[in-house]
């Protein structure tokens, strides 16, 4: 059976819920957006419902059903687990041409109530015309990773100026263009990632001259990629990385994340290895000015979190100076993603109470790190970019005072299939990096939670039996 799918108006009409249970409830919490008078006919009342009558947010009319209770009504549920029961309210409001729902029973419907995603007043509704109500849900839970939960807000503020636009645009086609610039451009962006007085004045400053700004401004989104997973992308990165018009990445970004930014999007690779750079830093600040300055949407792919050990503040530094718009998307940094895929708790309240972040990146032979600092007990130790200093870091340790028998984890292309992790000593983790040619990007973790692996390991690591 096909049904039409419509939007129902609701606002002073009167609707009857037949039953007091959960699943009426939940029917209950659908309508309740919609200022509908709700009347409640039920023997017993869940506390959810009881609390809502208490509230005044609905009427419990009677506890026995009655024909009668349906001859000012416009909309009636059965809810109640008694099939006979829904069956005669069912034929009731047949009889009447009142829009009628049976709760688990399509037969019996003459309407039939979708999965939504709800960002109001954007509402997506979903039906399998009663066939699979788990695949409603199911597909909604994909929505509802893909639609932003402000984009009700976008609509508001489209509405705010919807008037205004049309007077100043009267024909319709480069209306629909100025319309797609702003929801695709910088206004719904900044707008969606929370800077909405930027939002709506960059929207007024398009509103002076609209036809001016009907061709696209650019925009930089500095995108964190995560250490190797795809599955650990935000939503938002995800988004982003669908609607950009061109990528620049570093070789830790993963392929298979790099993979997931727009087909069509241009692909430039800007290099960046700890000792040889494809492109300079100010290369590639300069570039991401331009490419933004040609109008188009950049997308800064970044290993990790742009914002740890990944530069992103040099990045955006210029752009602000430039004026062009960004955002920055945070992404799971290579400590923590590390951390969860072997299984070893970054703080514990038996082991450690703090947690450092720091870099083994030599500096002359040299690592200049506040080692009083780093020796303290109960507190862990993650080195990004540690490989190449893992001997001078541990001696540097023990000298200052760190017992030499504190355990080591490496964590070798963290949450990625080909993860490899090997645990040792402060004292004899060094020559396990040159026995085993333990190659970056690793991921060193310092402090007494490593013992905590042999117990919380769980990902499967090539070896493993
Ligand atoms: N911005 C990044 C860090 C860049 S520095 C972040 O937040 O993760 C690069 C260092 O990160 C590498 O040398 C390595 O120490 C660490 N790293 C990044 N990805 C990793 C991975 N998948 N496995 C292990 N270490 C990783």
């Amino acid at each position: 059976m096909k049904f039409l799918p419509v939007f129902l108006k609701l606002e002073d009409k009167t609707c009857l819920v037949v039953g007091g249970g959960e699943v009426a409830y939940r029917k209950i919490q659908s309508l309740a957006g919609t200022h509908a008078r709700i009347n409640v006919v039920a023997r017993a009342l869940c506390p959810e419902v009881e609390a809502l009558v208490e509230q005044e947010e609905l009427i419990k009319l009677a506890s026995e059903y009655d024909p009668a209770q349906l001859d000012s009504c416009d909309l009636v549920i059965a809810a109640t687990n008694d099939e006979e029961l829904n069956r005669r309210i069912s034929s009731d409001a047949h009889d009447r041409h009142i829009p009628v729902n049976v709760v688990d029973n399509p037969g019996l419907c003459s309407f039939i109530m979708p999965s939504v995603v709800d960002r109001n007043p954007v509402q997506i509704a979903i039906s399998t015309g009663g066939a699979s109500p788990v695949l409603a849900r199911l597909l909604r839970a994909r929505l509802e990773t893909l639609v932003p939960s402000a984009y009700g807000k976008l609509a508001e503020l489209m509405k705010s100026v919807r008037e205004e636009v049309k007077q100043k645009l009267p024909v319709q086609r480069e209306r629909r263009h100025f319309w797609e610039s702003v929801l695709q451009g910088p206004i719904a962006e900044l707008l969606l990632s929370g800077q909405e007085d930027k939002a709506i004045s960059l929207l007024h400053q398009h509103l002076e001259d609209p036809a001016k700004h009907i061709s696209q401004q650019g925009e930089v989104y500095l995108v964190g990629g995560g250490p190797g997973d795809p599955d650990l992308l935000t939503f938002r990165a995800l988004r982003l990385m669908q609607q950009s018009d061109v990528v620049l990445y570093d070789r830790l970004v993963a392929p298979a994340i790099v993979a997931l930014a727009r087909k069509d999007a241009d692909r430039i690779y800007v290099g960046k290895q700890s000792d040889q750079h494809a492109m300079s830093q100010d290369e590639i600040n300069e570039l991401l000015v331009k490419l933004a300055n040609e109008g188009k949407r950049v997308l800064r792919l970044k290993g990790g979190d742009p914002f740890i050990f990944g530069r992103g503040g040099e990045e955006i530094d210029k752009l602000a100076e430039s004026g062009i718009p960004f955002q920055v998307v945070p992404g799971i940094t290579a400590a923590s993603g590390c951390a969860s895929y072997a299984g070893i708790p970054l703080t514990h309240r038996d082991y450690a109470q703090s947690c450092v972040f720091i870099t083994g990146h030599l500096k002359d032979g040299k690592l200049d790190l506040n080692w009083q600092a780093l020796v303290q007990p109960g507190q862990t130790i993650a080195v990004y970019m540690g490989v190449g200093a893992v001997r001078v870091l541990c001696e540097s340790l023990i000298n200052n005072g760190m017992n030499a028998t504190t355990p080591v984890a490496i964590i070798q292309q963290g949450t990625t299939i080909d993860q490899r992790t090997y645990t040792g000593l402060l004292s004899n983790i060094a020559d396990l990096v040159e026995q085993q040619d333990i190659k970056p990007p690793s991921m060193m973790i310092i402090g007494d939670v490593v013992k905590l692996r042999d117990k919380l390991a769980w990902f499967k690591e090539p070896g493993d039996n």
